[in-house]
């Protein structure tokens, strides 16, 4: 398989040692080999009893082959929580490291394969267990809640886990309970929690290289061209963008609110993967990714995350023709029981808040 080989300029000397982080992208193969790819791939997951759950950033053929085989395209969480309710024993994980640990974490007896171990995450590796637990340790009172965009031995240190969609509600529980908070890893969308819920909260510096990368000055004259459009925003992106938002929210939350407001078209600060799912969900609208440096200057990620990129086609079906040889993630079984709980208390959270709106007695 033909493969080229990304730096990711990625080093913070304080966190940790990462400047030599790359991803090794597979070629997109000629459009015959991937209709012969398309059309096989179902069969061998039918064959090695195997579901395919894919994160909203892959390429679309891998989005449309989860979403036609059985599986699900979703966040990282509901990956995970779908994967763990279905009756394959096997899981593949189309998507970056940390989401293979969510899922083992959720289904410790399946066998969970990616197509590519090597994917990683520039949060989940700016914010290493070790350093972690050093800061952790300086705030002995705090409530740790952790991003999901972290390792399985960072989740196994929190009290709580949490997505974007339901960060701000869940520190917003807490500091109405008095609580302060040591907040990791992402420092954008810390700070936006905080600003939002008032929160004493101390941040790790944490950020994602793709939505660090989206600018301010550049959105503001895009909104100026397209004055009728909406601009939807991750609030991993840095402060100045989500000031420029309609809309600030998780990847599901901002299909939803596109599909609620059928604007004429949108400019999207995320992933550019998520445009797969947003045209399908409003086919009508134009979408614009939102501007970054650009390829020719200092642009490291341009809007697609090279570890999300990873996942391909054709490292699909070299997994998928021998799952056998494949190497599995594997987490630590004590590991696994202590990163479930901060995860399950999530789960019961938003579980309730479900049950509370449905009666009619939780907010809206
Ligand atoms: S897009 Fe950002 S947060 Fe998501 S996996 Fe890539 S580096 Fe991590």
């Amino acid at each position: 398989m033909k493969t080229h080989v990304e730096n990711v300029e990625y080093h913070d000397p304080v966190l940790c040692e990462t400047k030599h982080i790359f991803a090794q992208i597979p070629q997109e193969p000629s459009l015959e080999r991937r209709a012969y790819l398309k059309q096989v791939i179902p069969q061998l997951l039918k064959k090695n009893e195997a579901l395919l759950v894919a994160h909203y950033y892959v390429h679309p053929d891998v989005q449309d082959l989860a979403e036609s085989t059985g599986g699900v395209v979703a966040d990282s969480l509901e990956m995970a929580r779908f994967g763990a309710k279905t009756e394959q024993s096997t899981l593949i994980v189309a998507g970056v490291r940390f989401m293979g640990e969510t899922a083992k974490i959720l289904s410790p007896h399946k066998t969970i394969l990616m197509p590519s171990l090597e994917a990683d995450c520039s949060l989940d590796l700016g914010c290493p267990s070790d350093a972690f637990r050093s800061f952790r340790e300086q705030y002995p009172h705090h409530t740790v809640v952790v991003y999901a965009n972290t390792s399985a031995a960072v989740k196994a240190q929190a009290d709580w886990v949490v997505t974007s969609g339901c960060a701000l509600e869940i520190v917003n529980h807490l500091k109405n309970s008095g609580q302060k908070i040591l907040w990791a890893p992402d420092q954008h969308l810390g700070a936006y929690i905080q600003e939002k819920t008032k929160a004493d909260m101390v941040l790790w510096m944490g950020s994602c290289i793709v939505h660090d990368e989206f600018k301010a000055i550049e959105l503001d004259l895009l909104k100026q061209q397209y004055p009728t459009w909406k601009v939807l925003v991750h609030p991993e992106s840095p402060r100045e963008v989500i000031q420029l938002a309609d809309y600030v929210g998780s990847t599901s939350g901002m299909i939803r609110e596109a599909k609620r407001v059928q604007a004429q078209g949108y400019i999207v600060a995320t992933d550019k993967g998520l445009l797969h799912q947003l045209k399908k969900a409003v086919p009508e609208a134009q979408w614009i990714p939102a501007p970054t440096a650009g390829e020719s200057a200092t642009c490291k990620s341009c809007a697609h995350c090279p570890w999300m990129a990873m996942n391909e086609l054709e490292n699909l079906y070299a997994l998928l023709q021998n799952p056998a040889a494949a190497q599995s993630i594997q987490v630590n079984h004590s590991l696994i029981l202590q990163a479930q709980l901060p995860i399950q208390r999530m789960l019961d959270f938003t579980a309730n808040r479900i049950q509370s709106t449905a009666l009619g007695i939780g907010p809206a």
